[in-house]
C-alpha cells in the first residue's frame, strides 16, 4: 500500500509495460536527494521482503523467515557491523551469513544512487538473494552464487511488478545495464566467489525476470 502511494518506485523497464508506463516525466527523472535514496531503500526492502512472503510456499518448503535489515552505515559516522565475529568492510553491500542479516556502505549505496534509482533495489534484491540461498537445502543453492543471487534480484523485481507492487519507469534498463557494466568482473566466472562479468550478470537477471524464482534454481 505504501509503496503505491510512493511514484518514484521502479525498476527495471517491463519489456512489455514500457509503452502503459511511458508518460509524463516521473519524480525519479527529477534530482534525486539523499532523502530520496533512504525512502528508495526502505520501498526496497518492503517490496523484496513482501515478495517471498507472499511467493515463498509456491516455490520453496517451510516458512518464510526474513533476514535482519542491519541498513547502512558510512566511514567516519558508524563502523560497519560485526559480522561472525568479524567487522565488515567499506564499500560494499552484505548479507552475513552467520548473524542472517543484509547491511550496507551508504556512501557505495549514494554512489550508485548517482546512476539512477534502480541501484538500491538491485542491491537489496541481490542480497536478499544471498540470505534465501542461506535458506535452501544445498542442492537447491548454484556454485555461480553470485549469479545465482542476480538471478533472483531479477525473478523478485519482476515478480513484484507482475504483482502490481512496483511500477517500471522508462529508463530502468538502461540504468540496470550500466550498474551491470560498472559491478562486472574483468573475467568470466570460475570460481564460486567470482561474480560473473557485466553480460553475465546482466544475463543472470534477465533470466530471473524471464522464468522467475524456479529459473533461478538448478
Ligand atoms: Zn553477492
Amino acid at each position: 500500500m505504501r509503496v503505491r502511494r510512493w511514484k518514484a518506485l521502479c525498476l527495471v523497464v517491463a519489456w512489455s509495460s514500457l509503452a502503459a508506463v511511458a508518460g509524463p516525466a516521473s519524480p525519479a527523472a527529477a534530482a534525486r536527494s539523499t532523502d530520496d535514496m533512504g525512502q528508495d531503500v526502505s520501498t526496497a526492502v518492503y517490496v523484496v521482503d513482501s515478495y517471498w512472503r507472499t511467493h515463498w510456499s509456491r516455490f520453496f518448503t517451510g516458512k518464510y523467515v526474513p533476514p535482519a535489515v542491519y541498513g547502512g552505515y558510512r566511514r567516519g559516522v558508524t563502523k560497519p557491523p560485526l559480522c561472525g565475529g568479524r567487522r565488515l568492510g567499506y564499500d560494499n553491500a552484505w548479507y552475513c551469513i552467520e548473524d542472517d542479516y543484509i547491511a550496507w556502505d551508504l556512501d557505495l549505496m549514494a554512489q550508485g544512487y548517482r546512476i539512477g534509482d534502480a541501484w538500491v533495489y538491485l542491491v537489496v534484491a541481490h542480497e536478499w538473494g544471498h540470505a534465501v540461498q542461506a535458506r535452501l537445502r544445498d542442492s537447491l543453492v548454484m556454485s555461480t552464487y553470485e549469479l545465482q543471487a542476480d538471478c533472483l534480484a531479477g525473478a523478485v523485481l519482476y515478480g513484484a511488478a507482475a504483482d502490481g507492487v512496483l511500477r517500471f519507469e522508462r529508463g530502468d534498463l538502461e540504468e540496470i545495464a550500466e550498474i551491470h557494466r560498472r559491478l562486472g568482473d574483468e573475467t568470466s566466472w570460475t570460481d564460486v566467489t567470482d561474480h560473473g562479468t557485466a553480460a553475465q550478470r546482466t544475463s543472470s537477471f534477465n533470466r530471473g525476470a524471464r522464468y522467475g524464482v524456479r529459473g533461478c534454481l538448478p
